[in-house]
């Protein structure tokens, strides 16, 4: 990978700072109430190190196994990283997930919630949780649908101890994301969570008019994901 290539990636992350500040200040919001979650999955090593050389920290995975690999290695070097796991957890997987990340935005079924309370007990550690809510009902998505959101949220508290910190969801592509993002903030703040996982390279500005706290991402910062 080019020198280029780096230099670009981070250009880009801060233009996208800038653009955060830019929305949230249009919002009314201190821009320090939005965190950008830089979405390193499938990016090339030196784009990465790029990116952590010009000062980020926060970063985000969708598979346990590659952000093992990765980041593994890297948290012996930056012991101010935070790593969040935003794809699909599996019960087999929550081991190294617990071991790994600080935060779990993808906890959408009776199953992982008691795999991960089995884990934060075991290893005496615990990640802020987000629930996955699948707004747009897609059959092919994962995440709690809005109707069952009010019971599952309760039992994650009441049955698994679970810290719940905030709610998150990915709207479907073909929708107008505002409507998802707003259903999203309803059901958090009839449940007291006080973050939103929303909004992604294509819409994270619309997401921070619309509340969003915690912005997921890749491509605008990294450029095009490589096919591994
Ligand atoms: C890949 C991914 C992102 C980042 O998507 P971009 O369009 O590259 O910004 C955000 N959220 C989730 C859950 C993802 O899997």
């Amino acid at each position: 990978m080019s020198e280029m290539a780096n230099q670009e990636a981070r250009e880009n992350l801060n233009a996208v700072v800038t653009k955060i500040s830019a929305a949230a200040g249009a919002a009314g919001r201190p821009d320090v109430d939005v965190k950008l979650i830089a979405v390193s999955k499938k990016q090339p090593d030196d784009r990465v190190a790029a990116v952590l050389a010009a000062g980020q920290r926060v970063f985000g995975e969708n598979r346990v196994q590659e952000a093992m690999k990765r980041w593994g290695p890297l948290r012996q070097r930056h012991i101010d990283l935070e790593l969040h796991l935003i794809g699909p957890l599996q019960s087999n997987k929550t081991k190294e997930a617990v071991a790994l990340f600080d935060f779990v935005h993808t906890v959408d079924r009776p199953k992982i919630a008691a795999a991960l309370a089995r884990e934060f007990d075991a290893q005496d550690r615990r990640l802020g949780c987000y629930i996955e809510i699948n707004t747009g009902e897609e059959q092919t998505k994962s995440g709690v649908f809005p109707g069952d959101a009010d019971g599952f949220i309760a039992q994650c508290r009441d049955e698994f101890d679970l810290p719940l910190i905030g709610l998150m969801c990915i709207p479907p592509v073909a929708d107008e994301a505002a409507l998802h993002f707003s259903l999203l903030r309803d059901i958090a703040d009839r449940n007291g969570l006080a973050r939103l996982s929303v909004g992604m390279s294509s819409d994270y500005e619309k997401a921070i008019r619309h509340g969003a706290t915690d912005v997921r991402v890749g491509t605008a910062i990294f450029g095009e994901r490589i096919v591994l």
